[in-house]
């Protein structure tokens, strides 16, 4: 290939139709065009000062760092210049070209999503170099990569409509100038002031200087002003640094518009030296249920950007942490691969892991305030005790959950809350697991908690059932499962009233009865027998201590294992009349249909689900068009 002469090239595939749609979907929110040239402004400089740590040469005996803005109000364009690493040719193919390259196609993969939340959300995304487009008819960027002869520049031009050229050019200084040819209806972007609030809404913090052309009239010329801060906020000392400085900082980093909820700014001294600004925010992201969802904190060493989404500094279930570190101690050539089995970066992340449980921990003093963060990240948090054995004492004092006796499906009771609420012969903390609230509220397993005003944790999300694998006790009390086989309830119900287990025992028929049960179901079951739990319901089912929860069965199956068949125990209430009219029943097949029907609804109760509910439903059908006159009437509360 000739690479003197100019060369045409179309955008990779759905190129032309993605930015079409990035164009249109971002026009509200336009002025970001800004906000991503200067972040690749700025990365072009980070990395030309990294590369330069080990090839000094690359700076081209220009040591002097900066993005500058150029207005030309005559020609309606918008230059951004920086000086950092520029691009080879191949360089600009790849990275202008392609748009998989740029954050755009992950944007707009998510655009639905976006859509559909209304929020300010589009603000979040980097969504690169293409927006230029969004103000452009045309754009042109003059590129050379620092330590390459000045001939070695590149031009690449395009309208943005699905073709761009590129050809060689001469460049005098390294790095990287974009030129927008801007849209008759966008020349607001040639103002100043413009210009000047976007510079110090987005890019404030940027360390390196961001300089603007400004014309002074009465000496009629150009001058560079200097129009950011231009330097890293947490390295001022606390006593310097305002609530709204912080909060600036925050929504800069992240592109939020919500101030954070709380954060946490240390400087240590001694062994290591760092220092961390890390932020809680108020509101969770889109991606943040995303298994490849990044972490929010990037990495400094002695000031100098490294890397973004460093996740080795905080565990998983901290993920919705933003902020920075700052370390003196790691080398500047660090790599995510080296971070990972660094012992440095061990310490470092069991230090910021405390710092930042401490801060939730200070954060739950405040009910109403830790009721908002709780709604947003404490699914998140609930990861915790199985990612993190060290702290799970600490976390387990940060979880928060809906009760029985709280009658709301509102999660707000700490664990200290319902040791310190349990009844005096409680040995345990009652848990139950579901699907949902609704079903968990009146699942049959808690008739007998109703009864005694002993309290049960409800526990309906997701991750709960996983959770409680790794949740075994809690200042000594241990979790029980209502729906599991547990001496410590029977417990409960002797040391109180035996009026159930009384008429247990003059009901005689009842061992004959639980024999044609056992009989009937066969291997389906793995015992029958009666209960004194119960008090609305028939029937029900529970597992056995050691075996697998139903919860827990549905997990593992949703997520495509094979797992063996729950062989539940059956159990009964003697003193419900259904029970008494089966127990009559003299008709064979009949006795059978309704077993099977006890069987089954008390399988559908603990599961929500039948592996064959037509069955049931034709069984119950039957017994409707056989029934007489009396419906059986339920016990009275
Ligand atoms: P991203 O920044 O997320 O990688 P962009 O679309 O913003 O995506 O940029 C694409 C790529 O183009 C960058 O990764 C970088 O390699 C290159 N690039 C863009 N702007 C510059 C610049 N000013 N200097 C050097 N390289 C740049
Ligand atoms: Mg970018």
């Amino acid at each position: 290939m000739n690479i003197q002469k100019k060369q045409t090239y179309t955008f990779k595939s759905e190129t032309k139709e993605l930015l079409h749609l990035m164009i249109h979907s971002l026009y509200s929110n336009k002025e970001i065009f800004l906000r991503e040239l200067i972040s690749n402004s700025s990365d072009a400089i980070d990395k030309l000062k990294f590369k330069a740590i080990t090839s000094q040469k690359l700076y081209e005996n220009n040591f002097n760092l900066y993005i500058r803005i150029m207005v030309d109000k005559n020609n309606n364009t918008l230059k951004i210049i920086d000086n950092g690493i520029g691009m080879k040719y191949e360089e600009v193919i790849n990275n202008l070209g392609t748009i998989a390259k740029s954050g755009t196609k992950k944007f707009l993969k998510s655009l639905e999503k976006i859509k559909q939340t209304k929020n300010n959300l589009i603000g979040q995304f980097g969504v690169g170099f293409y927006s230029s487009f969004i103000v452009s008819k045309k754009v042109s960027v003059k590129t050379r990569f620092a330590g390459l002869n000045k001939e070695e520049g590149v031009l690449w031009t395009s309208d943005g409509k699905g073709e761009y050229e590129v050809s060689k050019i001469t460049k005098e200084e390294r790095g990287t100038e974009i030129t927008l040819h801007l849209n008759e209806e966008n020349k607001e972007f040639l103002e100043e002031w413009k210009i000047q609030t976007i510079v110090s809404k987005y890019s404030d913090h940027i360390s390196i200087p961001i300089e603007l052309n400004t014309y002074n009239e009465k000496e009629k010329t150009f001058s560079w002003e200097k129009i950011n801060q231009a330097i890293a906020l947490w390295t001022k000392p606390k006593s310097e640094i305002t609530e709204n400085d912080y909060k600036n900082f925050y929504k800069k980093l992240t592109h939020d518009s919500n101030d954070p909820l709380t954060w946490t700014h240390n400087k240590v001294e001694g062994t290591q030296e760092y220092t961390i600004l890390l932020f809680i925010p108020s509101k969770s992201t889109w991606d943040i249920w995303n298994r490849e969802n990044k972490h929010g904190i990037k990495l400094y060493v002695k000031r100098i950007y490294i890397m973004d989404e460093a996740e080795q500094f905080l565990p998983n279930y901290l993920r919705f942490v933003k902020g920075i570190i700052d370390s003196n101690d790691l080398p500047l050539n660090i790599s995510r691969e080296i971070l990972q089995n660094n012992k440095l970066i061990q310490n470092l992340k069991k230090s910021l892991t405390k710092k930042v449980l401490q801060t939730i921990n200070y954060l739950s003093k405040d009910i109403t305030i830790y009721q908002k963060f709780w709604n947003e990240f404490g699914l998140i948090l609930k990861e915790g005790p199985a990612e993190d054995l060290e702290n799970k004492n600490t976390i387990s004092n940060l979880l928060r959950f809906s009760s029985m006796l709280s009658n709301t499906p509102n999660q707000t009771m700490s664990l200290e809350e319902y040791v310190s609420n349990m009844k005096k012969n409680q040995e345990k903390i009652y848990y139950i697991t579901s699907d949902n609230y609704t079903s968990a509220i009146s699942s049959p397993h808690l008739e007998f908690f109703k009864e005694k005003n002993i309290d049960v944790l409800i526990l309906s999300d997701k991750i709960d059932e996983w959770m409680m694998n790794y949740l075994i006790e809690y200042n000594g009390k241990k979790f029980q499962s209502v729906s599991k086989d547990d001496q410590s309830i029977e417990k409960l119900n002797n040391n109180t009233d035996t009026t159930h287990t009384k008429k247990t025992v003059s009901n005689s028929n009842m061992n004959e009865f639980l024999n044609k049960i056992k009989k009937t179901l066969g291997d389906k079951i793995k015992d029958v027998r009666t209960t004194y739990k119960l008090k609305n319901t028939p029937s029900i089912v529970i597992t056995d201590a050691n075996d697998m929860s139903t919860q827990m069965a549905k997990l593992f199956s949703a997520a495509g294992q094979k797992i063996p068949k729950i062989k539940y125990i059956l159990e009964i209430n003697p003193n419900h009349p259904l029970i008494t009219k089966i127990q009559n029943t003299k008709n064979q097949h009949e006795l059978k249909n309704w077993i099977y029907l006890l069987f089954e609804q008390a399988l559908l109760a603990e599961k929500n689900t039948l592996e064959n509910p037509n069955k049931f439903i034709s069984r119950i059908n039957n017994f409707l068009i056989n029934c007489k006159t009396n419906f059986i009437t339920t016990p009275k509360k």
